[in-house]
């Protein structure tokens, strides 16, 4: 395992709760004898707060969570979000997009079509599929035409290293997630595009995430391979339910590591309470 590079990727858009502390634990295990590192994920500037961001660093050292600065902000990394988009639109396989959730939801409503979902919810039934780039008004989104995507792309298959060790085939992916957001409406990139374009930059050869994000992965490893990115490894893990088997989210707040702290509970004490045991050395 010597040298494996990980990232823990937080939104600072709430304060980190028995989740995220579950999540980091296993990225710092995972990268004993290389590196951990932390990314701030904060496209979203109209969610993001600084005093969150100040919560996240606060809770990890508490933690005794320690990682190399400086800290990749996406906030920062619209160029590199550009470069990419432009280069897979230089490849013909991108379109601007004006459809209103509203009106993804009137065409799918047509009984002809199957209400399928996918990693971003409602599959997008490629109304805009025809528009050029040279068309693009600043505000639409860019989709990724994944019909055409597939075509052009080498990669198949990524390795999970996670609960479901072993190879995975990526899937008919025109069908099970569609044509997908490469830059949203105003943001200059999706999820998807930045998080393929900074694990690349940061170096990171074993994504650690939450099963949660399993889905997604097939379209970052597609992502990777049209933009001639390595591919790393993949490790999904278990998610932390609340006592009635909901995933924790960030509204939880009586979850947040912030009340556990304040209520006197010792970073070993959170490590009991989502059953973190490390690996072997
Ligand atoms: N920023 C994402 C989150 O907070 C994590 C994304 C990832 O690990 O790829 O859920």
């Amino acid at each position: 395992m010597a040298g494996r590079v990980t990232r823990f990727a937080p939104s600072p858009t709430g304060p980190l709760h028995l989740g995220h502390a579950f999540s980091a634990l296993t990225v710092w295990d995972r990268a004993r004898g290389g590196a951990a590192l932390l990314r701030i994920e904060d496209i979203d500037q109209s969610r993001c707060r600084p005093e969150w961001e100040a919560q996240i660093f606060d809770d990890l050292h508490w933690l005794g969570l320690n990682w190399p600065e400086p800290v990749m902000r996406q906030s920062t990394r619209a160029n590199a979000y550009r470069g990419a988009l432009d280069r897979l639109a230089a490849m013909g396989l991108t379109y601007p997009c004006r459809c209103t959730r509203a009106d993804i939801r009137a065409a799918m409503s047509a009984p002809q079509e199957g209400a399928a979902t996918g990693p971003d919810g409602l599959i997008y039934p490629g109304t805009c599929r025809g528009r050029s780039m040279s068309e693009a008004g600043p505000g639409d989104a860019i989709r990724l035409d994944m019909k055409r995507a597939l075509t052009r792309a080498g990669a198949r298959r990524f390795f999970e290293t996670g609960e479901h060790e072993g190879w995975h085939e990526l899937g008919p992916l025109d069908r099970s997630a569609g044509d997908v957001v490469l830059a949203r409406r105003g943001f200059g990139t999706s999820y998807h595009l930045a998080v393929v374009v900074d694990d690349a930059a940061q170096g990171v050869t074993e994504v650690v995430r939450g099963a949660d994000l399993f889905q997604a992965t097939a379209i970052h490893v597609l992502l990777q391979s049209l933009l001639d990115l390595p591919q790393p490894a993949y490790h999904h893990h278990r998610l932390i339910r609340d006592p009635a088997g909901k995933r924790l989210a960030k509204r939880d707040d009586a979850r947040a590591l912030a009340n556990y702290r304040a209520e006197g509970l010792s970073p070993a004490d959170i490590r009991a309470m989502v059953g973190f045991t490390p690996s072997a050395p």
